[in-house]
């Protein structure tokens, strides 16, 4: 049963749609369980109702007439209950109901399981028997198996709208939307451009073409290609090869000048497929094929194709990869969008981002916010693969993305998108005036930045100086490490741009989902390993020569705060006391005007709580990074979307933490920030403010709605809510309550889209 369930895994993620997965899985399931009807109920949310969407065995009219209400049916029953019921005669049971029209004659054995999805029930799986039947334990188990299987399948296809079609609503186009997590704040409405990883079949979206002559050529030339190159690889190791994998290269050779494979590829590109989906289609059926066979090498066979199959995707990427046409509105979608991708897309196309990996304080949601661009992340649920050029709007406020959207969506987003230039445009007239309560109290606010392009923003922002300079962009976007004096002018360049006032400069924070392309680190666990300052405290050469860098900016402006990340103990912060006072005498000593710089470290790590007077004594001051404290205090991934919502910094938890951060660091007389992405958030920014934080750091983007609420509320008012927050044990209930609460002040528009 083991090969069997492998091999309709196989055919299910290769279907071309949710039809195709369904009539695949139906078919091959009473074959392997030997039943008489396998079928697919679908759960129409919108009706409450089951509809059959697939059966062998029932009638095939049936298919999409049949439905069962809630309450009413075996079927449902297994939905309601969100368990599997096996029965070895159904008509016994009480909610037993006899269908007709599906050419039911008297069933006895029954087998359903739920098909659910992220605890969501989709639909439910049944097979049946015209005889007594207990279905037995492998049987049950086989069963789930292929469910969970389907579970993905029918969430991708309610993505698309398919399941909409299929259910009939009325609106024909999307209104439903795909639920995934919040990055950066706004409303973008776009065309979709797909950005993919080279060289994965997988990967390759689907995309129409009308030219064919010339998907055709690039077809040929990569085959031309790769022919050139394997006969060379061939030649060139012959005399080591042994016959096997002499003869691989032949058959690899001979497959390549198949007709089946070139024919069906350039009959899929007539059809109107460009050349990387058309190959892709081919590759993955040929490879199929191989795998039903029963005789194992021949099923070995299918890794040869797909493996030829990615040699020559790569000669044809080489043949279409144009630099894409970013449309006007360019809504940017991928797996795993990256900085470097983001930072390609000229700024004044770039309408919205959405990743289908990544949460709220993922560096690209980071990026998106700094950049001011809108952006969803988490968005697994999206067919990356099939949107490329669709139209697509963007709610980067809920979290939110409809693929084609109906024309009432699209109305209603055009609208909150103008309302929303209206709010923000309003807005712009705090930028000269305080960050203060209406009871005097001032909240000075600062910028975060890392990329020199963004310094413009965060200067007209009204900042009242940078609070957290992530230098590992400038680190991210080259092929070595920067020297010295090419460090030293970047640096320069914020502290010069900014002073008088302050800047905080952090020192490298690599590690964790910050790679360097040329310092590679594998890791099983890379949020819990070598990350930050544990990497520079172990290569004191490449900290020494950005300490140099940075005290040497300073030189005559001396508005240089040195920042340093991921501080777990007390020994790391003496090593790296250490280092610094080094590196400044080296300077003093070659003649250079350096002044000892402000040292802080940042509380992202929750062992810092508990030591926070021992190191306030070490220290300057303290930046909490909330989006690594929330992680770590949680322990919830940053990045992985299946515990997103289980990511959140208003977690009762964490507010009890940095209230006892503000109340160690204060006890000491040294000041405490905060620079995770909570401070740009107009409602937790209300709840810091209650706290008596010294200062907020935020993208130049959140300033205005964060200035908004301070200048809004007094200081008096931020306590009593912090309390009554504090009564609440969980972080929606928190979340509500304060928006609640801006809402009563009449300030709803700075946490949702629209005024
Ligand atoms: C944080 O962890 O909150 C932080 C500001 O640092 P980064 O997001 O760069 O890890
Ligand atoms: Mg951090």
């Amino acid at each position: 049963m083991l090969v069997t369930l492998r091999r309709i895994v196989q055919e299910v993620n290769a279907a071309r749609d949710l039809e195709q997965a369904s009539s695949i899985i139906v078919s091959r399931v009473k074959q392997a369980m030997s039943v008489d009807v396998c079928s697919i109920y679908l759960f129409d949310q919108g009706a409450q109702q089951y509809i059959l969407m697939a059966s062998d065995g029932l009638n095939p009219e049936s298919i999409g007439v049949v439905r069962f209400k809630q309450g009413e049916g075996l079927a449902s029953l297994v939905g309601e209950t969100e368990e599997l019921l096996n029965l070895d005669n159904a008509p016994d049971h009480p909610r037993y109901r006899f269908i007709a029209e599906t050419g039911e004659v008297s069933f006895h054995g029954f087998l359903g399981v739920p098909i659910i999805h992220r605890r969501q029930v989709m639909g439910v799986l049944v097979v049946r028997q015209r005889s007594k039947r207990r279905f037995d334990e492998d049987e049950v188990a086989f069963l789930l198996t292929i469910a969970a299987q389907m579970a993905g399948a029918i969430a991708h296809a309610d993505a698309r709208g398919e399941i909409q079609d299929f259910t009939e609503t009325p609106a024909g186009k999307n209104n439903r939307p795909i639920v995934a997590l919040s990055g950066a704040p706004g409303v973008g409405i776009g065309t979709a451009v797909v950005i993919y990883p080279l060289a994965d079949l997988d990967a390759v979206p689907h995309r129409k073409t009308r030219d064919t002559a010339t998907e055709i050529l690039a077809l040929e030339q990569a085959l031309e290609a790769a022919r050139t190159n394997i006969k060379a690889l061939e030649a060139s190791i012959h005399p080591e090869l042994g016959a096997e994998s002499r003869a691989l290269f032949e058959a690899y050779l001979l497959m390549l000048n198949s007709d089946t494979l070139i024919e069906k590829t350039i009959e899929r590109i007539r059809m109107g497929d460009w050349a990387p989906g058309a190959w892709r289609d081919t590759i993955n059926e040929q490879a199929q094929l191989f795998e039903s066979m029963d005789d194992p090498y021949l099923r070995e066979r299918a890794d040869d194709v797909r493996d030829l199959g990615r040699r020559i995707l790569a000669h044809l990427q080489n043949e279409t990869r144009r630099q894409p046409d970013y449309p006007q509105k360019t809504i940017l979608v991928g797996e795993d969008i990256s900085a470097t991708m983001l930072a390609e897309v000229p700024r004044e196309r770039l309408a919205g981002v959405v990743s289908a990996r990544g949460s709220s304080s993922s560096h690209v949601a980071i990026l998106a916010h700094a950049m001011g661009v809108p952006a969803v992340v988490g968005a697994g649920e999206l067919p990356v693969a099939r949107v490329d050029g669709c139209e697509l709007v963007v709610d980067g406020y809920r979290g939110r993305v409809f693929v084609s959207p109906s024309q009432a969506v699209r109305d209603e987003y055009t609208r909150l998108a103008r309302e929303e230039e209206e709010l923000v445009a309003g807005l712009e007239g705090l930028r000269e005036l305080p960050s203060e309560t209406p009871d005097g109290v001032h909240l000075p606010l600062y910028a975060n930045t890392g990329l020199l392009s963004d310094l413009a923003p965060s200067i007209d922002s009204g900042a009242e100086g940078i609070g957290l300079y992530r230098t590992e962009f400038p680190f991210m976007i080259r092929d070595r490490f920067p020297g010295e004096e090419e460090q030293r002018a970047i640096y320069r360049e914020v502290l010069e741009r900014f002073a008088p006032r302050a800047v905080t400069l952090r020192t490298l924070d690599v590690g964790g989902d910050k790679a360097l392309s040329y310092f590679p680190i594998d890791e099983e666990n890379p949020f819990l390993g070598w990350r930050g300052i544990r990497i520079t405290l172990d290569h004191p050469e490449i900290f020494l020569v950005q300490l140099r860098a940075m005290m040497r900016a300073s030189v005559g402006l001396n508005n240089l705060h040195l920042l340093l990340p991921m501080v777990s103990n007390v020994a790391e912060v003496d090593r790296a006391l250490q280092l610094i006072g080094r590196a400044h005498h080296e300077l003093i000593d070659g003649g250079e005007q350096v002044l000892m710089p402000q040292v802080g470290i940042m509380v992202e790590v929750p062992s810092v709580i508990y030591q926070i007077e021992v190191l306030a004594a070490r220290v300057d001051f303290f930046s909490v990074g909330t989006n690594d404290l929330t992680q770590y205090l949680l322990a919830v991934d940053r990045n992985n979307p299946r515990v997103a919502t289980l990511y959140d910094a208003l977690h009762p938890a964490v507010l009890r933490a940095l209230l006892q951060i503000v109340a160690g660091a204060h006890v000491m007389g040294k000041p405490v920030s905060v620079c995770g992405e909570m401070a740009g958030d107009p409602v937790a920014a209300l709840l810091l403010l209650g706290m008596g934080v010294d200062g907020l750091s935020m993208s130049a983007a959140s300033m205005p709605r964060v200035k908004s609420v301070i200048r809004n509320f007094t200081s008096g008012d931020a306590r009593e809510i912090l309390e009554q927050a504090l009564q609440y044990d969980g972080a929606t209930a928190i979340r509500e309550y304060l928006e609640q609460t801006l809402e009563q002040q009449g300030l709803g528009g700075l946490v949702r889209a629209g005024k």
